[in-house]
């Protein structure tokens, strides 16, 4: 077995004021080096002031950042910006307009002669596929492109950690999903360690192979994608991430939760006891379409997405659930679908939490 890669960013009960108002509260998390994390959050969670404390422009109230075993910052102080070894890319890239792409990449080393800055800057560009265009000025290239010379110019000293605060935000649709794409399989090559902050769920399951859910100014939960989705540890990430209902459900004898749907068996309903009333989340892909099935509900909307239609289906009781379907399989609005259910993961909160 492989030993896992040393802790390089330790984040350790931060906390970020502005004046009276907290922005960051009692934060923790710890990044490997390597790794390609995200911070996500709704608008307004902490996320940049989090990203910006790392990066040495905002103090700390209490706590400690160390990089690589060194103290950036702690309540008492900190190391400037420039001295930290990190690089940071903006959402607008902030390119020089006045230099062209080769002296951008250029004017991200200070402590090498113009000569050395020259050969590094053409061979970060060789490496981002960029040489041919080294003498363009920085709006006479696409967004994309301009993407590729920031991150060309953060890389070049090469920093121990690399901070991105929503590098793909003013791209169009097609390019951002094939820029994150890009740019995550180019930091893979080079090594590099990145936190990334984002309100996109999409940049943060395409990028991060660890995810920081922030809500009110603390990470709620740090983990992989796949077990945010599956395996959601506060009702806040269950509803921010991804698509579902809460279904109200009773916990029954032999761990097993009534719900108007069905009777559900799973390892979360352990954690209860017999009685408690709780809400299971459901996701359109839990519940599946089956004209066979005995089980129905009335379709009140439909959705189409593609690949996929996004049923919403209603329950006797008026409560609605939602379904992804195939788009093959088409149905009008008050038919009764028949369903079936797959539920690989019940996730359950105690209702009286919600
Ligand atoms: P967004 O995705 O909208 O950029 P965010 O998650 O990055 O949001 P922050 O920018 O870190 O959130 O802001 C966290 C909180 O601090 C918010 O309530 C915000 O209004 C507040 N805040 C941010 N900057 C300042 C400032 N300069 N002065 C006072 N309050 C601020």
């Amino acid at each position: 077995m492989n030993p896992s890669p040393p802790i390089l960013l330790s984040v350790d009960g931060v906390s970020c004021q502005y004046g009276r108002r907290t922005a960051v509260a009692n934060t923790s998390f710890a990044l490997a080096r390597g790794m390609l994390a995200c911070l996500l959050g709704p608008s307004g969670c902490g996320k940049t002031t989090l990203l910006r404390a790392i990066a040495g422009f905002h103090q700390l109230r209490a706590g400690s950042i160390h990089l690589n075993g060194r103290c950036l910052s702690d309540a008492r102080g900190s190391l400037p910006p420039e001295r930290r070894n990190l690089s940071m890319v903006f959402q607008e890239h902030a390119l020089f307009p006045h230099l062209n792409v080769e002296k951008n990449v250029a004017a991200g080393l200070h402590a090498v002669t113009r000569a050395a800055q020259k050969k590094i800057a053409r061979r970060m560009l060789e490496r981002v596929g960029l040489s041919d265009l080294s003498r363009r000025y920085p709006h006479e290239l696409s967004g994309g492109q301009q993407q590729r010379v920031a991150l060309a110019r953060a890389l070049a000293p090469k920093p121990r950690l690399l901070l991105m605060d929503e590098p793909f935000s003013n791209l169009d649709l097609d390019l951002r999903e094939k820029m994150r794409q890009e740019v995550r399989s180019l930091l893979k090559e080079f090594g590099a360690t990145c936190l990334l902050v984002t309100h996109d769920q999409q940049d943060a399951f395409t990028f991060g192979e660890q995810v920081g859910v922030m809500h009110n100014g603390a990470i709620e939960q740090w983990d992989t994608a796949y077990r945010l989705y599956h395996q959601p540890a506060t009702r806040f990430v269950a509803d921010f991430i991804g698509e579902g209902v809460f279904l109200d459900g009773v916990v029954a004898a032999n761990h097993q939760i009534e719900t108007e749907l069905a009777c559900l068996r799973g390892a979360r309903a352990h954690s209860y006891a017999v009685g408690t009333a709780v809400k299971v989340l459901l996701r359109p892909d839990d519940i599946l379409h089956d004209d066979h099935s005995s089980r129905t509900a009335k379709i009140k909307k439909r959705t189409f997405r593609g690949e996929n239609y996004l049923y919403t289906l209603a329950l006797p009781s008026g409560k609605e659930i939602l379904s992804l379907v195939p788009s093959h399989h088409k149905h009008a609005v008050g038919e009764d679908l028949g369903i079936v259910l797959d539920i690989d993961h019940l996730v359950v909160f105690a209702a009286a939490d919600c």
